[in-house]
């Protein structure tokens, strides 16, 4: 009898945990189908308007409308990988909160700025910032890379699933220990069965609606991760038709880590000339090293080349000349950070700047715990690249 028992009771593990698992390989076809289509739509955008571009009789008008959609469609795939490679880096528990000071009134009007060019020219839209009992002294102590992204996140949903009406951030304190920030919209609103589905990774309301609209499904699952790793919660409230609130609930801690550097914005090109200073640039990309010598190809840096973290090292120990590295992280052989480990090590006064995928905030942690001098996020940008060179050859 009790043999029979035991293995009754063990059929039925046995049968949920078949269950659980056709359930997650349902959702990870849904996912790749998905995102085969996500990933396609400006991959084809890319290709196609570049073939376009390649038309030398192409008029000076195109030739800018072409460039903004490849641009556009370029920043569009490089959000998916990055969120993508953010799941992985949170499942696989690689990611760590960075705490430093934020000042929450630039904080949150500098995104606000940010978020307010995003609205469609053609929707309707009243987007407005909220602060109560928030002025120019208030501080939390918190990561700001992550609250950042989950602000996003939550703001770019509800401008996404909103056509006319409103879209508002409204932050505030409860108690002192804890920020409250919340993003309601007028929008089409979430049944209640849905609530808790769609904080699941690549989960979204099934219909019309989400293919129209487009999206992986993981913004709300890397939100939710991130403010659980805060210390804090998201809550979802709504009504069909009407609309939505998302509350972001965060503590607002005591302890304080060094806060991180800031990369000086650009100044005017011309300051930027160099005075035959070398700089060896590691990067084993031929196409990034190939974008790197033109948008340098104005100065007079001298440029030369690493394959991999290896040669890197080798480079440096044998040539007095290099004033600053430009690192890039994911190398063959040797990778970024055990080269900048050797080199401040060889030579401690020698600048060393990681280049790092923007977004990838756990990424940036590690840059920021390594030796690194400074870092620039890719792509790089040409006027925050010379200035942060023009910075540290000359410090
Ligand atoms: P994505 O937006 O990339 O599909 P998310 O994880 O951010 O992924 O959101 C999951 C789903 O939750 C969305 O597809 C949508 O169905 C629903 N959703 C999220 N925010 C809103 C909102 N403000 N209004 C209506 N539906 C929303």
């Amino acid at each position: 009898m009790q043999l029979n028992e035991e293995l009754v009771a063990a059929n039925q593990e046995l049968y949920l945990a078949k269950q659980k698992a056709e359930e997650r390989d349902k959702l990870k076809s849904a996912f790749l189908a998905n995102l085969s289509h996500e990933i396609r739509t400006p991959m084809n955008a890319i290709l196609g308007f570049s073939d376009l571009l390649a038309d030398k009789d192409i008029s000076y008008e195109h030739r800018s409308e072409y460039v903004n959609i490849v641009q556009k469609s370029g920043k569009h795939l490089l959000g998916i990988i990055n969120d993508l490679i953010d799941v992985s880096k949170i499942e696989t528990g690689q990611v760590s909160p960075y705490y430093s000071e934020i000042s929450l009134q630039t904080f949150l009007k500098d995104l606000y700025n940010t978020l307010s060019v995003t609205i469609p020219e053609d929707k309707t839209i009243d987007f407005s910032l909220e602060l109560h009992d928030i002025d120019s002294s208030s501080k939390i102590i918190s990561d700001e890379v992550k609250l950042r992204q989950i602000i996003i996140n939550l703001v770019t949903n509800a401008l996404k699933f909103t056509e006319t009406g409103f879209v508002k951030i409204v932050c505030s304190y409860r108690d002192q220990s804890q920020l409250e920030c919340k993003v309601i919209d007028s929008g089409v609103g979430i049944a209640e069965q849905y609530y808790s589905v769609i904080f699941d990774r690549f989960r979204q309301i099934e219909g019309d609606l989400a293919i129209k609209k487009g999206g992986s499904g993981l913004g709300l699952a890397i939100s939710k991760a991130y403010a659980e790793m805060l210390g804090g919660t998201i809550t979802v409230s709504s009504e069909i038709g009407k609309g939505s609130t998302f509350t972001l609930s965060i503590p607002c801690y005591n302890e304080y880590k060094k806060p991180k550097k800031h990369i000086k914005k650009s100044e005017h090109d011309e300051n930027y000339f160099g005075n035959n200073e070398t700089i060896l640039v590691a990067e084993d990309d031929d196409i990034n090293f190939y974008y790197l010598t033109k948008i340098m190809s104005k100065t007079n840096y001298k440029i030369i080349r690493a394959l991999n973290g290896e040669e890197a090292v080798t480079i440096v120990k044998n040539n007095p000349d290099v004033k600053l590295v430009l690192m890039d992280i994911k190398m063959p052989k040797m990778n970024g950070y055990e080269a900048t480990n050797i080199i401040r090590s060889l030579d401690a006064s020698l600048p060393v700047i990681a280049q790092t995928a923007y977004a990838l905030s756990d990424e940036q942690d590690k840059i920021r715990q390594t030796n690194f001098t400074d870092y620039i996020s890719k792509p790089l940008k040409r006027d925050v690249l010379l200035s942060l060179i023009k910075k540290h050859i000359n410090s």
